[in-house]
């Protein structure tokens, strides 16, 4: 067997891992993506409980000094009832007005407060609805991930095996250059020669459509070593079909020149 076989093997078991895996990439993919849009939930939800909670501290300061006044102003009143002199009356009607001004002002900025405060709340609660069906998708995703990995445990166990035997037989600078062109990329490694004329010897490779020199084909036709297409540096490989039927015709060519040497031979036997 040629180092191309050798690397082909290793290919086609390789992919076979790459389809299996790709699947639960995906799956893995979808759970991560799940993860980070509830964290982000989760961080506009804690901000968010610290508004309301920092709000709420002020709506309760505001509320006691609302009461505050409110027995001071009772208290004057009370002064007031009792006042022996019209003047103190006046001093004191004079305090329990400036208090109600502070105390209107106050109650304006509590129901600005709690205004913010309700609209903060219905956002937080909206954000939480939205964490907790994030979460539950989340749940999904990840019970997907788990089921993707067993339903393909027993399989790449089956394939890692036959990659190992696989890698066993490459050689180590044909794996070399296996190794640099799957870290490049993973799909296009390795490609079949495409036969488009076989009159003309006319060979492309099958993933850049380049012709080839005739040098290669043969190669690959032959001894199978290491061959890589002059473009776009994949590794080439010759399907067994395509070696079969030019070995074929190839016969079939040697024999029709041989019965024509032969024909002309009885032409001459015949004079
Ligand atoms: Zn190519």
């Amino acid at each position: 067997m040629g180092v191309t076989a050798k690397l082909l093997a290793l290919y086609r078991v390789d992919q076979q891992l790459r389809g299996l895996r790709s699947r639960l990439r995906q799956a893995e993919g979808y759970l991560k993506e799940q993860e980070r849009l509830l964290a982000e939930l989760s961080a506009k939800s804690d901000a968010l409980a610290g508004q309301v909670r920092q709000l709420e501290a002020t709506a309760h300061n505001d509320e006691n000094e609302f009461k505050g006044l409110d027995a001071k102003i009772e208290k004057l009143r009370e002064r007031m009832n009792t006042a022996k002199t019209s003047k103190e009356h006046g001093a004191l009607l004079t305090e329990i007005s400036t208090l109600k001004a502070d105390r209107s002002q106050i109650e304006e900025r509590a129901l600005e407060s709690m205004t913010k405060l309700d609209a903060l709340r219905k956002q937080l609660a909206e954000f939480q609805a939205a964490r907790t069906e994030r979460e539950k998708v989340r749940v999904v995703a990840r019970k997907e991930r788990d089921e993707r990995e067993v339903e393909i445990k027993d399989r790449v166990a089956e394939l890692e095996n036959e990659r190992s035997a696989a890698l066993a037989q490459v050689p180590k600078e044909a794996m070399k250059a296996y190794s640099d062109l799957m870290t490049l990329d993973p799909d296009n490694v390795m490609a079949a020669v495409e036969e488009q004329d076989r009159r003309s010897l006319e060979y492309t490779c099958g993933a850049c459509y380049t012709h080839l020199p005739i040098e290669q084909v043969s190669v690959l036709l032959k001894k199978g070593d290491i061959t890589k297409c002059p473009s776009c540096s994949v590794l080439l490989y010759m399907e067994q079909d395509l070696k079969d039927s030019i070995a074929a015709s190839q016969e079939k060519k040697a024999a029709s020149q041989e019965k024509k040497k032969g024909g002309g031979k009885a032409a001459v036997a015949d004079k």
